[in-house]
């Protein structure tokens, strides 16, 4: 038997066939006929199938205990949930809708979002659910919003195959996006006059491929940017026609953009002057200009300036709504943009409607025949909940396929609020999880091939994934462990559904008539078309919005925007970072390494994975580790105003003089690892300050020392 499907690792979002043989042996292969990937897979999606292979740590029946000093204990769905729901309605009574909160993820599917939202928002009353893609993607949210009117990005990646100049800042496709980025060389290799860019402080495999790498300063991105436009204008590259009929705010772009002169620019980024000059040459000249970006924009205090700053260079030249123009901000997680759809964010309702604004709560309060008024104002984000549980604000948490205790920033905090919290539900798939030690009830849920439902990949392309295994011992599809949580808590009436496909059906009818209409798309569509680009209203076959939906949004440059004109914005330059001192005198930045994704709770289980990096090393420069006496291989202590780490050092000049790196990935380390502590979390030296309209943390700048480490 096979199956196609799509991987669930990364927001390319590759599409996956899975061969299921006679004895019950998986393997899998690329899928030609997937439009994202045409039949490309990367070591993680190749490996996939050794995931739900491996069920040695797998979470297989529900567990529970009355205090943390108790051993779990295991017992029935029905205790599980019946225990649950009686501790959410007493919260709920004594201290309100807003004691209770649940974190979710990328990783879950669009209809499992869609319920969790609809619970929460729509009847429990409050909006205290956020998602792990706050972490990477909510400031590029906030600059679409701003920039183009609503969350929505305009490209494909078709347009890779038009574009002839590649602006990548802030990203490493080469390892985080690998298939996109073999789209990408194959337009290179099939056109030698197609250039790529490469923005990082790092010398990535991405930046060893450019034809230019600008490895400047961290937190100096805008004032880069600025510079190119600048230079952009002064070269007149700009779309005089474009700017007039369909953008606002150009004057006061140009006036914010001359107050710094390029050799100025040049030396605040720490690049030269021909570079930046380079950089603005290729883009004025290109016919595709494609920029891409991932967290060295958004993971930042000013991240959504740094997405406007790099969005206002396709805003001045005109290059958005055209084959090979346009921003392209990447997602991380392979359903990160359902989950935007959906409303899974904190401040958003369904069908990318706010909770802010009284007419879309109206209109979803009225879809819903909600018993409650949705609450008027933004619920507790990620770092928001840290917060609220330390406090007691918030009383309970409920945790869905994501493992805050590695991915938050400054995690020792967050560590000591879930300790605090007075109730802690854990949804996952397996133990590995490091918030399974902190909860009172455990609910074991289904992986990927175990339950079926829909993800949307970063370029608007809905596809469907099929169930092809039984969830072994208990384990119950997420979507359906929400909707018996409802019925418990008294809702059966509005959260009675046969099967994930019924759920997909509600959500597709709440975004009728928005900008991201599905009404065209079902469940029974997508096994036939295996996939479809958003939006896609009912009727669309033949009228005009193509067969699988819709390639690229604007193209008639009318945008989302109230006056249907682009915005562009100018904005402040300056990094509010935390600073820099005697004490801790180096920037830290943390990122992703090739063969592992997120906290590892999935790839660290495949062998061949784990042979890529099996530790997690500090890279430094040569010259900062000599005024240390720190040599190649040695184990050194970064410390930090928060915490503190013990990792070997890599002595490379593939970082700048200044910054050190540390993979993202690594929890608590197996006890008895060789050599080295028992902490290595990357998030024990990260920062809680956050972009004040995205809330995304600032991930990439955390002021470290690193010294030697000797035993005491
Ligand atoms: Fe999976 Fe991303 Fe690799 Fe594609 S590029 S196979 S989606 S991890």
């Amino acid at each position: 038997m096979t199956h196609q499907t799509t991987c669930c690792y990364c927001g390319v979002g590759c599409g996956i066939v899975v061969k299921q043989e006679q004895n019950g042996r998986l393997s899998l292969e690329g899928d030609t006929q997937h439009p994202s990937s045409k039949g490309m897979l990367c070591s993680k999606g190749m490996n996939l199938h050794y995931t739900v292979m491996d069920q040695s740590d797998r979470l297989l029946y529900p567990q529970m205990r009355l205090n943390r000093s108790m051993p779990m204990q295991r017992v029935s769905w029905e205790a599980a949930l019946e225990r649950t729901a009686a501790v959410f309605r007493t919260f709920i009574q004594k201290y309100g809708p807003d004691s209770v909160a649940f974190y979710v993820s990328g990783q879950c599917l669009t209809e499992e979002y869609y319920l969790v939202n609809k619970l929460i928002k729509g009847f429990i009353g409050s909006n205290n659910i956020d998602t792990n893609s706050r972490l990477c993607m909510s400031s590029a949210v906030v600059g679409y919003k701003l920039s183009l009117g609503e969350d929505s990005v305009p490209v494909c990646y078709d347009d890779i195959d038009e574009a002839d100049l590649f602006f990548v800042e802030g990203a490493n496709p080469a390892w985080c996006h690998p298939i996109l980025w073999r789209r990408i060389e194959a337009r290179k290799a099939a056109n030698p006059n197609v250039k790529i860019i490469c923005i990082d402080p790092r010398k990535t495999d991405t930046a060893r491929s450019a034809d230019l790498h600008l490895p400047l300063r961290p937190g100096t991105d805008i004032v880069l940017n600025n510079a190119i436009g600048r230079l952009l204008i002064e070269r007149n590259y700009i779309d005089n026609e474009f700017i007039t009929n369909h953008a606002d705010g150009f004057l006061a772009y140009q006036e914010q953009v001359r107050q710094r002169s390029i050799e100025e620019a040049a030396d605040i980024c720490g690049v030269s002057v021909d570079a930046i000059r380079t950089a603005a040459e290729w883009i004025g000249r290109s016919k595709g200009f494609l920029s891409l970006w991932t967290m060295g924009l958004n993971q930042s205090v000013i991240g959504v300036n740094k997405n406007l700053s790099l969005i206002n260079l396709h805003l001045i030249t005109g290059r958005i709504g055209k084959p090979g123009n346009g921003p392209f901000s990447l997602t991380g997680q392979p359903n990160a943009m359902g989950g935007r759809e959906t409303g899974g964010l904190a401040n958003s309702l369904p069908a990318h409607r706010d909770v802010t604004n009284a007419a879309h709560r109206a209109e979803v309060e009225a879809f819903w025949n909600s018993p409650v008024k949705i609450a008027a104002k933004p619920g507790l984000t990620a770092t928001e909940m840290v917060e609220a549980l330390a406090d007691d604000r918030l009383k309970a948490i409920w945790i869905i396929n994501t493992n805050p205790l590695v991915s938050l920033p400054d995690v020792n905090a967050a560590e000591k609020a879930l300790k605090k919290a007075r109730f802690v539900v854990v949804q996952d798939v397996s133990n590995r999880a490091d918030t399974v030690q902190f909860a009172d009830v455990v609910l074991p849920a289904a992986a990927w091939l175990e339950k079926e439902g829909t993800m949307t990949n970063a370029e608007r392309r809905i596809t469907y994934l099929p169930k092809v295994l039984d969830a072994p011992g208990e384990a119950l599809p997420d979507a359906e462990i929400i909707w018996r949580f409802a019925q418990k808590m008294g809702f059966g009436a509005d959260f009675t559904y046969a099967n994930a496909s019924e759920v997909y059906e509600e959500y597709t009818r709440i975004t009728a008539g928005t900008n991201v209409d599905v009404t065209g798309v079902s469940h029974a569509l997508l096994r036939t078309k295996r996939t479809i680009q958003w939006p896609y209203p009912a009727q669309s076959e033949g009228s005009g919005i193509g067969e699988t939906g819709t390639k690229r949004l604007f193209t008639d440059h009318r945008f989302y925007t109230p006056n249907q004109r682009a915005q562009i914005h100018a904005v402040p330059d300056e990094n509010t970072s935390e600073p820099i001192d005697e004490d801790f005198p180096l920037v830290l930045t943390t990122g992703r390494i090739r063969d592992q994704w997120h906290t590892m709770t999935k790839t660290g289980r495949v062998a061949k994975l784990n042979q890529h990096s099996a530790q997690p090393v500090l890279q430094i420069h040569p010259e900062d580790a000599r005024v240390r006496n720190i040599e190649e291989g040695q184990l050194v202590e970064v410390r930090g105003r928060r915490g503190h780490v013990r990792v070997k050092a890599q002595l490379t000049e593939d970082v700048r003089v200044g910054l050190c790196f540390l993979p993202m990935h690594w929890g608590k380390m197996p006890a008895g690892a060789p050599g080295i502590s028992t902490l290595n979390r990357a998030n024990n030296l990260t920062n809680s300050l956050v972009d004040p309209r995205s809330k995304e943390p600032d991930f990439k700048f955390s002021a470290v020392e690193v010294v030697a480490y000797r035993k005491p």
